[in-house]
């Protein structure tokens, strides 16, 4: 099972190193085997003990440059970072972020060795127009991925679930993971308002290898229970 979290703009660098060191004292305690990462704003990278795997929310296909605002590999190579989110709803939808460049920025962190959390999912016009459309939809944004690469995690997270307390059925989410299963053998994350009240649901359904959690991650004692569950489900 795979835990992650994504803080996106949320935390300081002070709040981020007190909430690192509560959930590595409860993985080093609880001797937890689940795979945690914690994905923190750019301003909060920096170099932690324990277990957690720390991940960046985005970055630059580049190892640096004149890149005005953005971070590449020289940056995140002084942290010791081999983890990265991509194709995030946020990051297409809000910035504006194209499949070719995702696809682009895939291949490039690909070949780097990094393991890619690569997130798909439809907005709620397409999901009302059946599971065809959706499924075309989700195709789309897996064109220029290599679907069986190594350190790849996808994760499934509906647009309109996410932050908004809403979340498919579970017969929604075992199908469209049924569907994702038969296209890869990687981890299959179910993100999109997971929280400490559906996470023993969520985790119990086939084909689901763990969550991405975004706003109910941001409290360490409650993201620690939901680690729990997921544990309990090894
Ligand atoms: C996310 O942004 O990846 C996410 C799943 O957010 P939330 O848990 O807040 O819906």
């Amino acid at each position: 099972m795979i835990v992650a979290a994504n803080f996106k703009t949320n935390k300081t660098r002070t709040q981020t190193r007190e909430y690192m060191d509560e959930v590595n004292r409860f993985i080093h305690l609880e001797k937890i085997r689940c795979e945690v990462i914690v994905f923190p704003p750019l301003t909060a990278l920096d170099s932690f003990m324990g277990e957690v795997t720390l991940g960046v929310q985005n970055a630059y296909a580049v190892e640096k440059g004149a890149f005005t605002g953005e971070v590449g590999t020289e940056q995140l190579d002084e942290f010791g970072i081999q983890t990265i989110l991509i194709g995030h709803s946020e990051r297409r939808h809000v910035l504006g972020e194209s499949q070719e460049e995702i696809a682009h920025k895939f291949n490039y962190f690909k070949e780097l060795g990094y393991k890619i959390v690569y997130c798909v999912g439809e907005k709620v016009e397409t999901r009302e127009a059946g599971q065809e459309a959706l499924m075309a939809y989700i195709n789309a944004q897996l064109v220029g991925i290599d679907l069986e690469y190594s350190n790849l995690v996808i994760a499934y997270e509906p647009v309109w679930a996410i932050g908004t307390g809403l979340v498919p059925s579970n017969e929604d989410i075992r199908s469209i993971h049924a569907d994702l299963r038969a296209k890869s053998s990687r981890p299959l994350l179910y993100g999109g308002s997971v929280k400490l009240g559906n996470m023993d649901e969520i985790v119990s359904i086939e084909n689901v290898d763990g969550v991405l959690v975004g706003g109910a991650s941001l409290y360490a004692q409650s993201f620690c229970q939901m680690i729990k569950i997921a544990e309990d489900k090894i």
